[in-house]
């Protein structure tokens, strides 16, 4: 099990990670908003990061808009792509080689097996429910292939979750949480087939890279909070706080995605919304 440090941090440090694989939404703007407020709250600093690691998702466009849309609604850090600061670079597809050093030291404690699993292999071979909105959890059909360390072929790499073990956080919103290893999710990809590290590892280690104190992030993300745990763990680092907010739904109750143009901050710019009516609308 493993548990929140009360307060090692000096001084609270918070971040924004959007993605740009589309348009911004209101659903990030108030997870967003959340994340700034307690910056401001607590006199700390807000960083800005950029995760476009997946270059078949993200578009060099979707950043330009991302980071004028911030501005327009109100948005302020204090490092970040476009101003710099001690802590980067804030691209993520400038980090490579942050992850790639973390990654030899996960498969070189042994926390890593190589797997040649496609999406379509694990789904055919889960029989077992899983959350709609989590990746599957995977069966461990290359867990003890060992003559697969030795392929050149490429291969994803997996972290081998502690089966039965449950980690346990205090959520600052959402308080008690735990999830059990092997069976709330599987192991998780760390290295992807295409070269491309993974959303946990390359979020675990820019979070602990640019010392961030408190994570402030969607409720989708709870069960990955757990699987990054474990990777502060392996690597031996500190894990910040977490704060995650309810999610945005529209009138049906789907939660709100970069589908969801209507809802994006573009549109609603383009239509005449302010940022103050559209943060009274939320309250
Ligand atoms: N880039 C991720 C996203 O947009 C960040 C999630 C996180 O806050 O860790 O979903």
């Amino acid at each position: 099990m493993i548990s929140q440090p009360a307060d090692s941090h000096p001084c609270y440090r918070g971040r924004l990670a959007p993605s740009p694989t589309g348009y911004l939404h209101l659903g990030h703007a108030r997870t967003f908003w959340t994340a700034q407020q307690r910056a401001e709250t607590a006199g700390g600093t807000l960083i800005l990061r950029n995760e476009d690691l997946d270059f078949a998702r993200c578009k060099p466009e979707f950043v330009a808009t991302m980071l004028e849309d911030l501005r327009w609604f109100g948005f302020q850090w204090r490092e970040g792509p476009d101003c710099g600061g001690p802590n980067g670079p804030y691209h993520q597809s400038e980090r490579r080689a942050f992850y790639q050093s973390a990654f030899e030291k996960l498969r070189d404690a042994n926390f890593l097996y190589p797997c040649t699993c496609s999406r379509k292999d694990i789904q055919s071979a889960v029989t077992a429910p899983h959350a709609a909105d989590d990746e599957l959890i995977y069966p461990g059909t290359c867990r003890s292939n060992s003559a697969l360390r030795t392929s050149h072929s490429a291969l994803s790499w997996r972290f081998r979750v502690p089966d039965g073990e449950t980690i346990s956080f205090i959520d600052a919103n959402l308080g008690p949480q735990q999830f059990v290893a092997g069976k709330d999710f599987g192991d998780f990809v760390i290295w992807r087939h295409d070269g491309i590290p993974s959303y946990q590892l390359a979020v675990t280690v820019d979070d602990a890279a640019m010392q961030i104190t408190e994570v402030v992030r969607g409720a989708d993300l709870l069960v990955s909070t757990a699987r990054q745990l474990l990777l502060y763990n392996a690597l031996g680092l500190t894990p910040p706080a977490f704060y995650h907010c309810h999610l945005m739904k529209d009138k049906t109750g789907l939660r709100l995605a970069k589908r969801h143009d209507a809802l994006s901050l573009r549109t609603l710019r383009a239509q005449g919304s302010s940022p103050d009516n559209l943060r009274h609308r939320w309250a």
